[in-house]
């Protein structure tokens, strides 16, 4: 068991039934965790709202286990630059980038045919706004590096392409103090033999000296702090390659 979880959701998010701030707070307390990161969606700047409900009613369950308030905040999909939906989050503990829609279309790919860029197009607005994103020092940690990736295009063709870009947005990652998160909810998106190749994403960025972080992405209790896809790929990284939570905070 790893003994912290920094990618948390709520129910307020809509789509994690069960996963009230007590519900997580519990299962945090009983898994034995020291550190959870609760990180809500941020899909537009009202939404941060909800972030402050969120702190309020986390401060009822501060004890062994310490409880960051953070969000998942989206990366503004009318643009190919990598801007956040919103800028003003200074209340915030964590703050992670989370890139899920196609920028410039701003639909969400389940797969290749889906994406309604062309593939070559979509390379195109994925690196402007993957290097966009990691030059914003506002930002701690990128979420799950590689996923849109994964479910807009076909990784047989483009995923060494990727690892180019890849390697240019961990240099300046690291030069902004951005860290990069295992994230174990990806693993659930990718095929056998992608889940053994996603290691080289964070070979890449240890290279260039980029912290890694640990978070679940959980929306339902039981996946809080589950770490299965995430040993597979520490299996084939350096022991002990996980920065502490501390490490990465705003604070
Ligand atoms: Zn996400
Ligand atoms: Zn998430």
């Amino acid at each position: 068991m790893l003994s912290y979880d920094l990618h948390i959701h709520t129910e307020y998010c809509g789509h994690a039934p069960g996963m009230t701030v007590a519900a997580i707070c519990k299962q945090a307390a009983r898994l034995g965790l020291s550190a959870i990161a609760i990180t809500d969606h941020v899909f537009e700047h009202s939404d941060i709202a909800k972030i402050d409900k969120i702190r309020a009613e986390a401060k009822a369950f501060q004890g062994h286990c310490t409880v960051y308030i953070g969000a998942e905040v989206d990366v503004d999909a009318d643009h190919a630059d990598g801007r956040l939906v919103t800028e003003t989050f200074d209340d915030l503990d964590y703050v992670i980038a989370g890139f899920h829609y196609v920028p410039t279309v701003g639909n969400y790919p389940r797969g290749p045919e889906d994406n309604s860029l062309s593939a070559e197009a979509f390379m195109e607005v994925w690196q402007t706004s993957l290097l966009g994103v990691v030059s914003n020092p506002q930002i701690d940690t990128l979420a799950h590096p590689g996923r849109l990736l994964a479910s807009a295009v076909d990784l047989e063709v483009y995923f060494e392409d990727a690892l180019c870009v890849l390697e240019k947005a961990a240099a300046l990652s690291a030069k902004n103090h951005i860290a990069w998160e295992l994230n174990e909810l990806t693993g659930y998106r990718l095929d056998g033999y992608w889940q053994e190749q996603w290691w080289r994403i964070y070979r890449i960025a240890l290279d260039a000296g980029v912290k890694l972080v640990y978070g679940s992405d959980a929306h339902a209790p039981e996946t809080i702090g589950m770490h299965t896809f995430v040993d597979l790929v520490r299996e084939k990284l350096p022991k002990h390659c996980l920065a502490r939570p501390e490490e990465v905070m705003r604070l």
